[in-house]
């Protein structure tokens, strides 16, 4: 749960209702977060001439890193000039950019309430794009150099890395991985496991064609600046230019779980292809569904799911009339009913 998101005591279904009457805002959609998934997905609902609620709870998950990279026209674009530039972009349209979190989201009549700080707002669809959390490594001096010298992506942060003196931190199978899937950008690579490894023989003999250095060393703390030293136990030093690891990953916000999204065993957000959650009226897009994690990718993702609530709306809409139009998007089955 980020800080700002604490929920208040939920409020009874009578007492919410009370709320939400007072409160005029009543939005077309509710989009919670405004990374890429977010950002694109309330751009597309915005043009499609919707009144759309974009909730800013923080910095996206990219914050820390100098520039994006494999972003199509902007590549090596700093993450918070993405974002800025994202922001400018809506504001033709009736988007409503609110810098706070959602605190809280119930089912309400037709639609949902949306807690903020000091309202409840209510949307006839609800859009999560609240990102994925990144669970570092307990090193001291890691934390601080994410982003900056520590990286997870090759793909994000490898041309700027290449032929530089690299290390792969991890001692199971996904370092091996790591490791072998990094060998086209450095032929500088060590392997650092922290300890005593869990590699097989097969592994160990990949490394050793192609000259990945295993280093099993426990490691006491990271330091430098534009560099990385990594400080072992017993005093030894070994000089880089940057580290690669693969965090473990949670929820960045809690709502999708309290509102009893279904989720995988990784605990992301599960989605059928139009981005539709297994509860009717809620979709999800980007990192928090398992999607390839990716600023392109996220933002696609985030447009298929505004054109999937769009949809849905237009149905609702011209069936009021009593329109013969083809099946909603949310007629099919949805997430663990097909
Ligand atoms: C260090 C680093 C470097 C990276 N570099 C690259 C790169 O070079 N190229 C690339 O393609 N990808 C890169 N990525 C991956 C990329 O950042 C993500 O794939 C992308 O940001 C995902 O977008 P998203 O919109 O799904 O989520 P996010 O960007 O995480 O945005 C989610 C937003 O939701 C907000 N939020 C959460 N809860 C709430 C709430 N309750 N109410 C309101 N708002 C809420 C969060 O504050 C956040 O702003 C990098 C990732 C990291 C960690």
């Amino acid at each position: 749960m980020t800080p700002a998101e604490s929920p208040e005591a939920g409020p009874s279904q009578a007492a919410l209702e009370a709320a939400v009457q007072r409160s005029a805002d009543t939005y077309d959609a509710v989009i919670i977060g405004a990374g890429p998934a977010g950002l694109n997905a309330a751009l597309v609902l915005g043009g499609a001439r919707r009144r759309v609620l974009l909730l800013d709870g923080g910095p996206p998950r990219n914050a820390r890193a100098q520039a994006a990279h494999g972003v199509f026209t902007r590549d090596c674009t700093p993450p918070t000039d993405l974002k800025r530039i994202g922001l400018e972009q809506l504001a033709p349209y009736d988007v409503t950019v609110r810098p706070e979190a959602a605190r809280q989201v119930r089912e309400f009549r037709e639609g949902f309430g949306v807690q903020l700080a000091t309202e409840w707002v209510t949307a006839r669809r609800v859009l999560f794009a609240s990102g994925v959390q990144d669970v570092l490594p307990h090193i001291s001096g890691l934390k601080e150099r994410w982003g900056r010298t520590v990286h997870h992506c090759p793909y994000c942060d490898g041309w700027p890395n290449r032929e530089a003196a690299l290390a792969v931190l991890g001692s199971h199978q996904e370092g091996h991985h790591l490791a072998l899937s990094m060998q086209n950008w450095t032929d500088h690579l060590t392997l650092l496991t922290d300890g005593p490894d869990e590699l097989t023989p097969e592994q160990r003999r990949d490394l050793a064609r192609l000259n990945i250095t295993l280093d099993t060393r426990p490691i006491l703390r990271l330091s430098g600046e534009d560099a990385l030293t990594v400080h072992f136990h017993g005093g030894d030093t070994l000089a880089l230019e940057g580290m690669f690891l693969n965090p473990t990953q949670g929820q960045r916000s809690h709502l999708p779980a309290a509102l009893g999204l279904e989720m995988d065993a990784k605990m992301r957000v599960m989605v059928n292809e139009h981005g539709m959650t297994s509860l009717r009226g809620v979709w999800a897009a980007g990192d928090m569904t398992g999607a390839p994690q990716y600023v392109m990718s996220a933002a696609a993702s985030g447009m298929v799911a505004a054109v999937s609530l769009n949809s849905t709306l237009i149905h609702e809409d011209v069936r009021e009339f009593g329109a013969a139009f083809h099946e909603s998007p949310d007629e099919a089955p949805g997430v663990g009913e097909a």
